[in-house]
């Protein structure tokens, strides 16, 4: 069974008198342990299908199943709950509070889901030397590079253990050393059985993924499967 089963999703958005139809039927299925890559041109929608598969927004028509229920029609409170249980969100800006050290950057997730603050820190403190970065978690974000913020970026989405991983530009604001070493770190998410999507501009980025699906004013325009893929070491 497929983890994400889109059918037939749209999305207009209407501002005044001007209607955009920013998705106009997608139909997609991913399977548990898919890497997959969203590309496109600027415009086509890319966003919009990822804010929907991410359960931070809903679509206007269509069914999206989420591991196995019914999700277009939840209420916000339930699209945030399931949003939290299944999805970790990665950033091309990092999104990590300046005042919070890697440390608490990466245990905020966890003050939502109520557990207590001893184990909130020890499990942050576990994600982050599995990201590389157990010297730096007294860290702010300023005094880390861009690699080592988006390795706390990635430690923090995965701290509730969520199935799906969806990262958008995930190295839109890396050197091309960062980047690999970013995606080195996906490509091992993966082989641990994580379903991955994202979405990127780059050839070279999406060369990771197995699968790349092509993205053009609000459809999917080509879905291919690669028998051989160049990235992932
Ligand atoms: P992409 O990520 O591929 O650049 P988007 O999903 O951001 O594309 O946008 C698809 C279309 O929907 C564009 O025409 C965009 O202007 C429009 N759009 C996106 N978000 C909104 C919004 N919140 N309100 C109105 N129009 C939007
Ligand atoms: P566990 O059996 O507790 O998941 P792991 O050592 O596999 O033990 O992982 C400890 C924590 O680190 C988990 O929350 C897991 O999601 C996270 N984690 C595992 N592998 C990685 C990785 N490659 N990069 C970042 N975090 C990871």
């Amino acid at each position: 069974m497929a983890i994400i089963d889109l059918t037939n999703i749209t999305k207009i958005y209407t501002m005044g008198d001007t209607t955009v139809h920013a998705l106009a039927g997608v139909t997609l299925a991913i399977h548990n342990g898919e890497f997959a890559a969203i590309i496109g041109p600027s415009g086509s929608g890319k966003s919009t299908l990822m804010n929907i598969l991410g359960c931070l927004d809903q679509p206007t028509g269509g069914s999206y199943r989420l591991d196995g229920a019914e999700v277009a029609t939840l209420n916000d409170t339930q699209l945030a709950a399931t949003r939290n249980q299944k999805i970790g969100f990665v950033f091309q800006n990092f999104n990590l509070l300046p005042r919070m050290s890697a440390l608490q950057n990466v245990a905020l997730p966890l003050i939502y889901a109520g557990v207590n603050k001893k184990s909130r820190l020890e499990k942050a403190a576990r994600n982050l030397a599995a990201v590389g970065l157990a010297d730096r978690k007294d860290h702010r974000p300023t005094e880390l590079s861009g690699g080592q913020r988006q390795r706390v970026a990635i430690a923090r989405a995965l701290i509730n253990a969520p199935p799906i991983i969806i990262a958008d530009e995930p190295t839109g604001n890396l050197d091309t050393k960062s980047s690999n070493e970013i995606m080195e770190i996906f490509c091992r998410l993966n082989q641990q059985g994580r379903t991955v999507i994202m979405v990127t501009h780059e050839p070279d980025i999406a060369a990771y993924a197995r699968r790349v699906i092509h993205v053009r004013d609000g459809k999917i325009t080509q879905d291919e499967m690669k028998q051989e893929v160049d990235g992932c070491s």
